[in-house]
């Protein structure tokens, strides 16, 4: 089935609305509509809907877009679940920063890397200028 998500951002609560249950086109997912009235095509049962003050729920696409017609301040949206970022948090791999050593100059005072030694150099005289004068 086709869903949508529904957030509520207001103070609001909407409790038990009701709404004629739709039937589902089984090739689309979605209400199936009756091409005679353009509305979608009813079972004959009803259904009652709720969503809180400040809640996030995942709705028949029909029945979200339902709602939003009723309670306009309603948030809809598509379900997006970028794959990748699924994937990321399943795996849980943290991000670890490996600082790039492989290359440049690195101050062995506080571990800063720079491109050239001049840059290295006036970072020295700048940053740790006692250290150096200790020497
Ligand atoms: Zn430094």
């Amino acid at each position: 089935m086709k869903t949508l998500i529904v957030q509520n951002p207001t103070q609001k609560d909407i409790v038990d609305y009701k709404i004629s249950e739709a039937k589902i086109d089984p090739d689309t997912g979605d209400a199936l509509i009756n091409t005679g009235t353009g509305l979608p095509a009813e079972t004959g049962r009803t259904l009652e809907w709720s969503i809180k003050s400040g809640e996030e729920l995942e709705f028949p696409a029909y029945v979200a877009r339902y709602l939003k017609g009723v309670f306009v301040f309603l948030d809809v949206k598509e379900k997006t679940v970028p794959e990748e970022a699924v994937v990321g948090e399943v795996l849980g791999e943290p991000e670890v920063v490996v600082p790039d050593t492989s290359s440049g100059f690195m101050c062995t005072y506080c571990g800063k890397s720079f491109e050239t030694k001049k840059g290295l150099g006036m970072h020295m005289g700048r940053s740790h200028a006692e250290e150096l004068s200790e020497i």
